[in-house]
């Protein structure tokens, strides 16, 4: 068995999070979120995150009511407003860093605009190199080599994908505490490198968990389902919008249990375990798109944002803290 990788999601650097604000009084040190769980820090107080994984932003602002934007590696980041109580006040993002973003440090430009105060702020996200894992697979030829028809259809499905996710919900439709969808085993590895019948092809962008066919798959959390699908390749499945840019999707379903529009709860069961579309057993491919950036689905278990009820136990600060849901090695 192919043991997954555990990614660090976000290392703490102390209880004081210190983030270079470049105004045009030059590079001001500001100490923003004392107590909020630290989010994934370089040595230089700026951000830093694996491949694959989500970087936690936080922007110091007074005006609530401002729109939060950042830009990197030309995508677009949204924030939304995240208050807790004796915090400053500010914005929050999450920043999705691909998992074929080239390693290095790139630069996040964020605008806040309030009417007549707009000002930007630039960070620095160092994107750290993953080491991913090589997987052969076997599979029928004509499941990986497709005839000029089927290539038709595959190339009018990724249109019709795009098409639908092009417009995100301007809202934050998702709450703290996230929901992994089905409970099994991990079985194909977010970001390995997938050599298909000795052909070397795209880097798997999901995570696959095995289940007896027929298992209940939940919302990961609350959205609004964009798109129901039955694809060449991800067979029956479903992609729930919950906002700001931030997709999961639901692949190999057997049987799909909402239709677009229907509004979901995290934990809502929107399908049924299956082996549609290329899969060569009952199995779940979960997905996650964040700002156009593939990631690690298991990241969301792992992001400071737990729903009050909860008695999480805080990870030990100055500790990495692993993708949640990564069986022990
Ligand atoms: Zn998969």
């Amino acid at each position: 068995m192919i043991q997954p990788s555990v990614p660090l999601v976000w290392r703490g650097t102390g209880k004081r999070l210190s983030v270079a604000m470049l105004c045009c009084a030059g590079v001001v040190l500001l100490d923003v979120f004392c107590g909020f769980p630290p989010s994934a820090s370089g040595s230089d107080g700026q951000y830093s995150g694996k491949q694959g994984q989500i970087v936690v932003i936080k922007v110091p602002a007074d005006e609530m009511s401002a729109q939060v934007q950042g830009k990197f590696l030309g995508r677009t980041v949204k924030f939304f407003p995240e208050t807790r109580p004796g915090e400053p006040k500010g914005f929050v993002g999450l920043l999705g860093v691909d998992m074929q973003d080239k390693p290095g440090t790139h630069e996040l430009a964020v605008q806040i605009t309030d009417g007549e105060h707009d000002r930007s702020i630039s960070y620095h996200v160092r994107v750290l190199k993953e080491k991913f894992h090589v997987e052969h697979l076997k599979l029928p030829k004509d499941k990986v080599d497709l005839d000029e028809q089927s290539l038709a259809r595959w190339k009018g499905e990724q249109e019709q994908v795009k098409e639908a996710l092009a417009s995100d919900s301007e809202k934050k439709l998702w709450q703290p505490s996230f929901v992994e969808p089905v409970n099994g085993r991990r079985t194909g590895i977010f970001g390995s490198v997938r050599i298909m019948n000795g052909q070397a092809r795209n880097p798997h962008n999901g995570e696959d968990i095995g289940a007896p066919l027929g298992t209940d798959v939940a919302a990961t959390n609350d959205g609004v389902v964009r798109l129901t699908v039955d694809h060449i390749f991800s067979g029956k499945g479903v992609f729930v919008d919950h906002g700001l840019g931030f997709y999961s999707m639901y692949f190999h379903l057997s049987e799909v249990l909402v239709k677009e529009g229907d509004l979901v709860r995290a934990g809502q069961i929107v399908g049924k375990v299956g082996a549609t579309g290329r899969a060569t057993g009952p199995h779940l491919h979960w997905g996650v798109k964040l700002n156009g950036a593939r990631v690690n689905p298991y990241a969301l278990l792992d992001l400071p944002f737990k729903a009050e009820t909860q008695s999480a136990t805080p990870s030990p600060v100055g500790e990495s803290v692993s993708a949640a849901g990564a069986p022990a090695p």
